[in-house]
């Protein structure tokens, strides 16, 4: 990224509409907390100006026709600065005397 550029413009979304596989049941509608998706053409999909990518449309879709795109560990490479944010919840399984020097 150039300085001067937006942050937005490399901005994508990871979860996408696999067409060919959703049936428009409309049980992604239900439960996206924004309100991202909609049915055009009996197919479900996602407006990505108000998608959050909080993947509840992938969990609960009974086709598999929501999907997360991800990318190979290679492309870590990539970048000069390398960076984990572990989830909370990986923390969670441990006991309070397990400290990051045992996790590692
Ligand atoms: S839950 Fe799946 S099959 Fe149903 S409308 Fe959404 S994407 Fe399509
Ligand atoms: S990922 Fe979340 S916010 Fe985006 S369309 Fe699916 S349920 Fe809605």
């Amino acid at each position: 990224m150039k300085a001067g550029d937006s942050v937005d413009k490399k901005y994508f979304h990871s979860v996408v509409l696999q067409e060919d596989r959703c049936i428009g049941c409309t049980s992604c509608l239900k439960v996206c907390p924004t309100e991202a998706i909609r049915l055009r053409d009996g197919k479900a999909r996602i407006i990505g100006e108000k998608c959050i990518d909080c993947g509840e449309c992938i969990r609960i879709c009974p086709n598999h026709a929501k999907n997360a795109i991800t990318d190979d560990l290679s492309i870590l490479q990539n970048f000069k600065y390398k960076i984990a944010i572990p989830s909370l919840v990986f923390y969670g399984q441990f006991a309070g005397n397990v400290g990051l020097e045992l996790l590692r």
